[in-house]
């Protein structure tokens, strides 16, 4: 390490202290509250995750009320949010809390992890913010914040323990005496002034100690390993209406992607060129309409087919079409719905 880390913290905090954002979740440091809010912005922007912060704590006050809960409800007040598993974890974490923790959040992060859904980021960010404990915590804008000020040219994500531990001095060092603070601190840095791109270096408070800005290299890190493309994969969705009304939908398997939310059919998701067989016992047609959506692991293309039919097959159900926005689709779903919406 170049510089000390109290050059650092004191005037990122005196920074903090005038510039912090006013957000929901930072109005108390109960660790339940923190624990949510952490879950949702896993990967969420923070506009994305206000509006369902503020929906689960209508629903769910309490560790307890979401243990208590019904699991199709936690997924249908999920729906919308993405990255579906972060709903099951966060559900089966609440009750482990509750049935085997009497109610109450680990205080370290290594007590933290071992809890469903909780990695390096989540523990860390709960045992400072919630217990003020000195934890390393460490996301996107914290890696982008750190990459610059230690100048740290080898590519994300191979550069990923180097920045970790550059974290970690500072995050442990004596002069850290606002530990639930200094993350957010970091994070707000790296949302408003140290931005992905062009920087705004003359408004930051560690401008004078920040490697990259010396040797003005800042806007060309963190280098990154260029992406693979996604591979893609094809299949139909199946609008089966029953001519009175309703829309077949199911609940997805537990297991696999948008698992345990509500859905509308579809076939397989293949990766070659022909289409999948259509749904068995129902008539109907290909639209020309298509929806796409990109997962973490692949680009999703299915093509909608509108049918007809009159029973249930086993594990689906009729919803009616006027109240399907209430049905707690994601948004690959909804999509569909959309598209629909607009061909009436
Ligand atoms: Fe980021 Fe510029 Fe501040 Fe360095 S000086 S930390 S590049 S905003």
């Amino acid at each position: 390490m170049k510089f000390k880390a109290e050059t650092i913290i004191a005037p990122l905090l005196a920074w903090y202290d005038r510039h912090k954002r006013d957000l929901p979740w930072r109005e108390s440091l109960d660790p339940y509250r923190v624990w949510l809010s952490e879950i949702m912005l896993q990967q969420t922007t923070v506009q994305a995750v206000i509006p369902y912060y503020a929906k689960f704590l209508k629903h769910y006050p309490d560790v307890h009320a979401l243990a208590d809960a019904p699991a199709e409800h936690v997924m249908r007040d999920w729906a919308g949010l993405g990255y579906y598993s972060r709903a099951r974890n966060l559900h089966a974490c609440a009750k482990m809390v509750v049935h085997t923790l009497e109610g109450k959040f680990p205080h370290t992060p290594a007590g933290l992890k071992t809890l469903p859904g909780i990695g390096d980021y989540t523990a860390g960010a709960v045992a400072a913010i919630a217990y003020g404990q000195r934890a390393t915590v460490v996301d996107g804008n914290v890696e982008r914040v750190i990459s610059r000020l230690f100048a740290i040219e080898t590519p994300l994500p191979a550069s990923k323990p180097d920045i970790r531990a550059q974290a970690q001095l500072i995050y442990h060092d004596d002069a850290n005496t606002r530990p639930g603070d200094l993350p957010q601190a970091f994070m707000d840095l790296g949302s408003s002034v140290c931005v992905p791109q062009n920087p705004k270096c003359p408004l930051c408070p560690v401008e004078h100690v920040c490697e990259a800005r010396k040797l003005g290299i800042q806007n060309a890190l963190p280098r990154r390993v260029r992406e693979k493309k996604k591979p893609e994969r094809i299949g139909y969705v199946y609008w089966v209406e029953d001519g009175k009304g309703d829309v077949l939908l199911e609940r997805r398997p537990d297991k696999g992607l948008l698992g345990g939310m509500a859905g509308l059919p579809t076939s397989e998701w293949a990766h070659g060129r022909e289409h999948p067989a259509h749904l068995d016992g129902f008539e109907g047609k290909p639209l020309p309409e298509t929806v796409r959506h990109v997962f973490t692991h692949f680009a999703l293309t299915l093509q909608i087919v509108r049918m007809t039919g009159k029973k249930a097959p086993k594990g689906f159900r009729w919803q009616p079409i006027e109240s399907i926005d209430d049905a707690g689709l994601p948004s690959l779903f909804m999509k569909v719905v959309k598209l629909l919406r607009l061909r009436v």
